[in-house]
């Protein structure tokens, strides 16, 4: 299956069923590959050639896929933009990457910058007017898509992942979730990053399934579009399950077209992912992965054992080995750096080789995440070399700290960051948020860790607040956190 050419495939196989819809637009396969055909028409009009790079700074829409697809067609890249970006941000990317178009909404203060960079702005989204189509470029080893990392570690860095790295993921994510023409995938994450284009848009779309874009995850609508549109699966982040769960007792939503929900992209602890099957009667699936592993790396089990508090195996045609500092492979049982292998594995960050190469060692990926298997082969992350804290001259991994702290009954939410001390070097602060109405002293919580952590984990301070500061995709942003911190303490 070559992505450039599934808008065609689609079409010649059932041109009237359904293929992508979103809440203004609704487009059967045909619809969509001749949208698909317009975009690309145009977009060559404008210049557009293989080997360019296309950036495409829109909310959660279809024209959002059709651009893709026809910038695929081309040969050319994607890099999406978040659109919450503040313009200096979104000209950083569009410099870096070297965008020759910018595909934006009317209106967008960012294209009062564009006279002075290299790109050509189609804003209002794709306009489908009378173009020709162009020749399709069909290369496996073309750039598909250049994510930008969330930058919740450091700076973005342009992750390159080309045709060979997308289809095998659809491909892998496609056998693991038994995804077929009969699934009908509800997206609420954002399409600005891997997971979104990957696991809600390529796999199903390859599949033959159809897909609902919504703009966000909305609390107040979720279930209703469940109940209306009778979704077959859905991929969410941990904060999304959490919230539902906190949901007042009596929301007992018709959840009965939904065979999962697939979880992933930040820690969830065991007691959500069991509390959320038991409640609303359809299995959280979780999996693991990074977007320079082109989103996944391991999951759960579909059929078999789903382990909570694992991330499951990792997919038949990736390989997953943990390693200690000195990259040597770790017998099991040990902890160690999560490395993967696989043809899902980035060709590196755009312009950076000896990031890369720092990264990418021996042809294997070093995640910067800890790991531990254990004996049928389930992978758990136990916490982030990033974010290791040494207090003392011991390691602390906060994972460790914040699933302590959430299993306290009425906790929402928790995270650990490290601070600098003056004799310890570091010391332990924790942010806890409870669920709506609940709440309880600090000195309870200090208990709780107490009879659960050796001394030197404990924090050294819990602080309460309303709510934990997320980043666009819905992970707990410790920058933030860290600048909070600062002010009041620092
Ligand atoms: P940046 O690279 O800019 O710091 P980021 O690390 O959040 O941002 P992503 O590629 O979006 O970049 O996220 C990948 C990371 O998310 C993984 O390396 C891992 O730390 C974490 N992660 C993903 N899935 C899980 C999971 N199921 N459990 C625990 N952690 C996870």
């Amino acid at each position: 299956m070559r992505f450039s050419k599934l808008p065609d495939l689609r079409a010649s196989q059932a041109p009237l069923a359904p293929c992508i819809a979103d809440t203004t637009t609704s487009l059967s396969n045909g619809e969509f590959h001749s949208k698909v055909l317009v975009a690309a028409g145009l977009f060559s009009e404008l210049g557009v050639n293989a080997g360019d790079v296309v950036a495409i700074m829109l909310p959660n829409r279809v024209e959002f896929v059709v651009a893709m697809f026809a910038a695929w067609r081309l040969g050319a890249a994607i890099t999406p933009i978040n659109p919450n970006l503040t313009p200096q941000e979104a000209i950083h990317q569009m410099t870096d990457s070297g965008a020759r178009l910018l595909i934006n909404t009317s209106g967008d203060r960012v294209l009062e910058h564009v006279p002075s960079l290299p790109v050509d702005a189609l804003h209002g989204g794709v306009q489908y007017g009378a173009h020709f189509s162009a020749r399709p470029v069909d290369d496996k080893a073309a750039l598909a898509l250049l994510i930008y990392t969330s930058g919740t570690t450091g700076l973005p860095k342009g992750v390159m992942l080309d045709h060979a790295n997308i289809e095998a993921m659809a491909e892998m994510s496609r056998d693991a979730m038994q995804i077929t023409a009969t699934d009908h995938c509800l997206l609420v994450l954002p399409l600005f990053h891997v997971n979104g284009i990957v696991a809600s848009i390529l796999t199903p779309l390859s599949a033959g399934s159809r897909v609902t874009i919504r703009t966000r995850f909305d609390i107040e609508t979720f279930f209703a579009d469940v109940e209306q549109l009778r979704p077959t699966y859905f991929s969410a982040v941990p904060t999304i399950y959490a919230l539902l769960n906190a949901l007042p007792a009596e929301v007992k939503p018709d959840t009965s077209s939904l065979r999962y929900g697939i979880c992933g992209a930040a820690p969830a602890s065991a007691e959500l992912l069991t509390s959320f099957e038991a409640r609303y009667g359809f299995p959280l699936v979780e999996g693991y992965g990074l977007s320079e592993g082109t989103c996944a790396s391991t999951i759960n089990p579909l059929n078999g054992v789903r382990k909570a508090g694992t991330v499951g195996l990792p997919f038949p045609g990736q390989r997953v080995v943990l390693a200690d500092d000195r990259g040597r492979h770790l017998p099991p049982g040990a902890t160690g750096e999560v490395l993967v292998q696989g043809p899902n594995v980035m060709r590196g960050y755009l312009g950076k080789p000896e990031e890369t190469a720092r990264t990418i060692v021996d042809g294997w990926l070093r995640t910067g995440d800890l790991g531990r298997f254990d004996a049928d082969g389930y992978l758990s992350i136990v916490g982030r070399l990033k974010e290791m804290i040494i207090r003392g001259g011991e390691n602390i991994y906060p994972k460790e700290i914040e699933d302590v702290l959430t299993g306290f009954p009425g906790v929402l939410e928790a995270a650990v960051i490290g601070v600098p001390h003056e004799t310890l070097g570091e010391i332990v602060i924790a942010y806890v948020a409870y669920r709506a109405g609940q709440g309880g002293a600090v000195e309870q919580l200090n208990e709780h860790c107490a009879a659960r952590l050796t001394r030197y984990k404990r924090p050294a301070a819990i602080h309460v607040i309303p709510s934990l500061p997320k980043n666009a995709v819905g992970k707990i942003d410790k920058l933030k956190l860290r600048a909070l911190w600062n002010e009041q303490h620092g």
